[in-house]
Order: C-alpha cells, then sequence, then structure tokens
C-alpha cells in the first residue's frame, strides 16, 4: 500500500496538482506509511526540479535584539529574558566583510536580518545602499528581512537589486495570536503582497512545534503554495532559555522529514529549507533531510549555534549531493578547519548561544562603528 501511495504522492505533486487534505494528514501521521518510500517519492519531486544540488545560505544578523515586538518563540523580542549579545545595525564596513567571506565561504545567497516590527524609510534608503555595493563587488544573490514592508519600501529595496524578501509566514493564521499579539498574521501576509508587487522573490516559512495543530500545519504549506513562495525555510522551534513559549509537542526525526516531505509535494519547485534545528531534531537521520529539502544553513541561525561548517559540508559531500557555490565543494571541505561547537545541553535540548565573535566573524578587521 505504501508504494500505491507514494507512486500518487510524486505523480500528483509533479502533475502541478493539490493532493487532498485527508492524503497530507495521512503524510503526517500515518504508521503504515512508511518513511522511506515517503522519502523517496518526495526526493523524485525534489530532483525533477533541483537535480542534487543544495543551496547553502549564511545568515548575517545584521541588528541583533532591540525589537519592540513581542514575538513569544524570538530571543530578540522585548518580552525575552535572553542573554543575547545585542546590538544595534552593524556598520556597513563590517556588513560588506560579511558579504566577503559567506561569498568566500561557498555561499550562493547572502541573507542580512534586521530584528525590529519593520524599517523607517532612512533605513530601507540604507539598506538599498548596501544591497548596490554587495551587488557591484560579489557574485552573489541577496536576501534581506527586515520586518513589515509596504509597497514604496520593497520598490526601493528591488530597485536597488534585491532578489528576495524574506518574511516568514511563523504559523497558522489560527495559532498567530497564541505567539505574538504586536502584529498579526495578516500584517506578514501584507508584506508578502508588497514584496510581490515590487517583483521580488519571497522566502516565506514557518517554525514547527509551536503548539499548531497539524490541519493548521497543513494550512500554512498551501497558504505558501497560494502565494507561489519560491523558498521556504522550515524551521524547527528551537526553545532558547529566556523565551516566552513553551515546546508544546515533541519533534521526533520521523515527524521532521515527514513535515519536509509534506512541503515538498505541496510546493514541489520552491526551494525547500532544512533551517533551525536541523542538527537537533533529525539526530543520526539529519543527511536524510537532504531528499525532501534542497537547502540549507550554513553556520547556524539568528542566536542558536548550527553544526560545524565542516561536518555539514562533509554530510552534502557524503550523500553524493553538490553545492550551487562558484567554489567547489571538495575544495570548501579541506579548507575548513573542524570547530568543536557544543550545542547542546546534558539534556540533549537546549543550545549554546553564539559568541560575540560568531555573530560578528569581521568585526576584528573593520573599525568600530
Ligand atoms: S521574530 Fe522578528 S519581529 Fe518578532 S520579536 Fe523576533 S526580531 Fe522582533
Amino acid at each position: 500500500m505504501t508504494t500505491d501511495f507514494c507512486t500518487n504522492l510524486t505523480t500528483t505533486s509533479l502533475n502541478g496538482e493539490l493532493l487532498d487534505d485527508a492524503t497530507c494528514l495521512r503524510i503526517l501521521e500515518d504508521p503504515d506509511i512508511d518513511l522511506f518510500p515517503l522519502l523517496n517519492a518526495a526526493y523524485t519531486v525534489r530532483k525533477e526540479y533541483w537535480g542534487k544540488e543544495v543551496q547553502i545560505h549564511i545568515l548575517n544578523n545584521a541588528q541583533n535584539g532591540h525589537c519592540p515586538e513581542d514575538c513569544s518563540y524570538c530571543s530578540q523580542a522585548k518580552t525575552a529574558d535572553t542573554d543575547i549579545e545585542s546590538y544595534r545595525m552593524k556598520p556597513d564596513e563590517e556588513i560588506l566583510e560579511e558579504a566577503k567571506q559567506a561569498y568566500e565561504g561557498g555561499a550562493h545567497r547572502y541573507c542580512m536580518v534586521f530584528a525590529g516590527r519593520g524599517p523607517s524609510e532612512k533605513r530601507t534608503d540604507h539598506l538599498a545602499g548596501l544591497i548596490r555595493k554587495i551587488k557591484s563587488r560579489y557574485t552573489i544573490e541577496i536576501c534581506v528581512s527586515a520586518g513589515l514592508l509596504d509597497d514604496d519600501k520593497a520598490s526601493v529595496l528591488a530597485e536597488a537589486g534585491l532578489d528576495r524578501l524574506n518574511h516568514n509566514l511563523n504559523t497558522s493564521e489560527r495559532n498567530y495570536p497564541n505567539i505574538c499579539t504586536t502584529h498579526t498574521y495578516a500584517d506578514r501576509l501584507d508584506t508578502l503582497k508588497a514584496a510581490r508587487n515590487s517583483g521580488l522573490q519571497v522566502c516565506s516559512g514557518l517554525i514547527v512545534g509551536m503548539g499548531e495543530t497539524r490541519p493548521e500545519l497543513l494550512e500554512v504549506a498551501q497558504a505558501l503554495r497560494e502565494l507561489d513562495t519560491e523558498s521556504i525555510p522550515v524551521n524547527f522551534y528551537l526553545p532558547l532559555p529566556g523565551t516566552n513559549l513553551d515546546p508544546s509537542q515533541e519533534l521526533t526525526p520521523e515527524y521532521c522529514l515527514r513535515v519536509l516531505c509534506l512541503f515538498r509535494f505541496l510546493n514541489p519547485k520552491a526551494e525547500i529549507r532544512a533551517a533551525a534545528g536541523r542538527e537537533v531534531y533529525f539526530r543520526s537521520l539529519e543527511p536524510m533531510c537532504l531528499y525532501p529539502a534542497n537547502s540549507i544553513f550554513l553556520q547556524g541561525y539568528l542566536n542558536a549555534q548550527g553544526g560545524e561548517r565542516k561536518q555539514t559540508l562533509q554530510m552534502i559531500l557524503d550523500a553524493g549531493f553538490t553545492i550551487k557555490s562558484e567554489q567547489p565543494l571538495e575544495e570548501l571541505v579541506e579548507r575548513e578547519e573542524a570547530r568543536s561547537n557544543q550545542m547542546v545541553d546534558s539534556q540533549g535540548r537546549l543550545h549554546v548561544l553564539k559568541t560575540r565573535e560568531e555573530l560578528r566573524p569581521a568585526r576584528g578587521s573593520v573599525a568600530d562603528g
């Protein structure tokens, strides 16, 4: 039965047809549907559009903390009591040096993330100037995450050469009031529409494990399909100390892989990223996430460390995948020095916060601003 079920999933997805809700829920929770045939079916769809290539993303936390919003999962929220390294926007020289490092480190895309509700007009113009400089120096795509944007601000960034805007839906419309009260799901949707109106690609995903029901998870996947989202980061909730949202559900490696498969079947052409939580929740099955997903972050997340760079690159190489980069994967693996970042505590759950040096790798080589 599994084989027929999985063959139908592949065919339906490749035909661009929508799977019905009952089928989607079976992907997530039916124990009679074995995991490996499901992964193989998702891989067939992934391979059709992305081959065996993995897109590597590196995040630059260009402004950390100081956020007036109250997203309860976030260590940068005004309501969080996490001991993060807060700083206002990094000086331009530092951001430009980090863009250079990302390019030389094999990243195909450079993601700048600014905490906050949304940029002022002045900040938007400043970002536009930075985007122009990076684009003139490196062959790298740029993604910006800057909070809520209207049509005018999105246009300014698009005209500067921004490729993609990140703004996650995070969770379902119904669950949104449970995770944030200072803005709404509709606000987030409006920002994504502004990006679209300006001709930007859209990167928007979610955080799994924030109290959403499985039908709600499905609603998010369908909403992203309706938006024709180019890039979907699928994060798994990392409950950093000092944040206000308790982890409400167990995330097993199998469930996390099933979630990635669901997103692949519903969004066959999208770049699907096994994002935050990859190193923690997939455990020994981590390389399997490359079968439904075709994208990962290298060197950690906003305030949580990730796996060692060398280990991550080696995992891609060992699993027989390639990366999209001007730097050959084999050379990158050779160049990497293994670093020994301890990322889970003695209970195997929580994560060491990034150090100042990890948040601001270029700081020593440029003047302080
Ligand atoms: S998720 Fe973004 S908007 Fe929400 S608190 Fe964190 S930085 Fe602020």
